[in-house]
């Protein structure tokens, strides 16, 4: 894997430590505990062994033959990281952190959280190893997100509305690095993308790398090669990058997928690296949605995980170089992209991970047939299915 960021935490010209002077050092803490955790054997053999034993890896590598037949291209396979303990990727980066709080001696564990699924896979984490757990996430996200607020609550975290600005995910990250701030002494910001401050974008991506790693010895034992696409949808960046760091010297094209939501012409959609500009936010430098202001612009997606107005930094620097390629598709083609895989599968994904199989339903047809094609699936669609539902009996 490539030695990025350099030692001010910049991917190219994305990323850096944009903090008040009292979180700097707090920053220069967990970047040292951190950076000696990657390269000590013992702390890697212990995450490795939670994976393997808690989380229930490594995820199949799953040749899609009916989906493969009926698009007529490409091979397509998934990498079903929906198989995961409680449903998604964001287990394997709570899991890589929580063992860094401990590291650090920290007792107290806060996090933010939009849809739940990134609060939830903390809860979990901090259930496991008896820390306390506080989950901050907005008034309105509480509202659309009952069952994800019970699960939490069930892990024994404490959840704490977020009553400022629009209330969703941007105010509960500002509402947790105030605590932070504040707390810093006993507390562990676990933050659940790989976005924010250096070290943060870094940590998530190593936490997170197990995906592409593991694709990449199971693809060598399915076709004796690697993939020549690998396809994952873009959040805040965190189970792309875990896909894509590992492939980052190989000739394998990296295509990330963005949420337009209602049509990048409506302004209703979250896709920050194909409609973005450079700003900050949240104390980091990257594409964003933003006005004339630099304030963030509402972001909107049919999948709430997708719903943010930034971006891993270390994506907007793949955009820069060349080295990825980011493409959107709707809510609609989404939508059509999780019934499909349910027919054709038997495979019910989450509608984050729907983007990344709506695109390979338009790319694998136009493929030749001994093209082999990847699709991150980043989660599994339980959560998704009463609001696939309502939409359905709308239409
Ligand atoms: C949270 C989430 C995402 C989006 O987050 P990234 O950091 O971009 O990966 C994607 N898929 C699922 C299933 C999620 O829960």
């Amino acid at each position: 894997m490539v030695n990025f960021p350099d030692e001010h935490g910049f991917f190219g010209d994305h990323g850096g430590v944009f903090v008040s002077d009292e979180l700097k050092p707090v920053m220069a803490e967990i970047r040292e505990e951190f950076l000696k955790c990657k390269d000590d054997p013992a702390f890697v053999e212990e995450y490795k062994d939670y994976l393997h034993n808690y989380v229930g890896r490594p995820t199949p590598f799953y040749f899609a033959r009916r989906l493969t037949e009926r698009l007529g291209g490409a091979k397509i396979y998934l990498k079903r990281e929906d198989l995961n303990h409680t449903g998604s990727h964001k287990i394997n980066n709570a899991i890589g952190q929580v063992l860094l709080a401990r590291r650090l001696g920290k007792k107290r564990v806060i996090a933010e959280t939009g849809a739940g699924q990134h609060g939830v896979a903390t809860a979990t984490a901090c259930a496991m190893f008896n820390m306390e757990c506080i989950v901050y996430m907005g008034e309105e996200d509480i509202r659309r997100q009952e069952l994800n607020v019970f699960r939490m609550k069930l892990l024994g975290a404490n959840v704490v509305s977020v009553t400022q600005g629009t209330k969703t995910l941007k105010d509960a990250i500002d509402v947790a690095l105030a605590d932070l701030a504040a707390n810093y002494k006993d507390t562990y910001y676990m933050i659940g993308s790989a976005v924010g401050p250096d070290p943060y974008p870094q940590m998530v991506k190593f936490f997170q790398s197990v995906i592409g790693e593991e694709t990449i010895e199971q693809s060598k034992v399915a076709e004796g090669v690697l993939p020549d696409y690998v396809l994952a949808c873009v959040g805040g960046g965190s189970n792309a990058v875990g896909m894509f760091a590992p492939f980052y010297n190989e000739k394998t094209a990296l295509i990330g997928i963005e949420p337009a939501g209602k049509g990048l012409e409506t302004g209703m959609h979250a896709a920050t690296l194909c409609a973005g500009t450079p700003g900050v936010l949240h104390g980091f430098k990257s594409y964003l949605l933003q006005d004339e202001n630099g304030e963030p612009l509402p972001a909107y997606s049919v999948s709430a995980g997708l719903d943010y107005p930034g971006v891993g930094p270390e994506h907007s620097f793949y955009k820069d170089s060349g080295r990825a390629q980011y493409v959107t598709v709707t809510d609609g083609e989404a939508l059509d992209a999780f019934c499909l895989l349910c027919e054709e599968e038997g495979i019910i994904p989450a509608l984050e991970s729907s983007h990344a199989v709506a695109y390979a339903v338009k790319l694998a047809p136009a493929l030749d047939k001994d093209k082999i094609l990847v699709i991150n699936l980043s989660g599994r669609g339980d959560k998704d299915v009463h609001q696939v539902l309502e939409i359905l009996n709308k239409k």
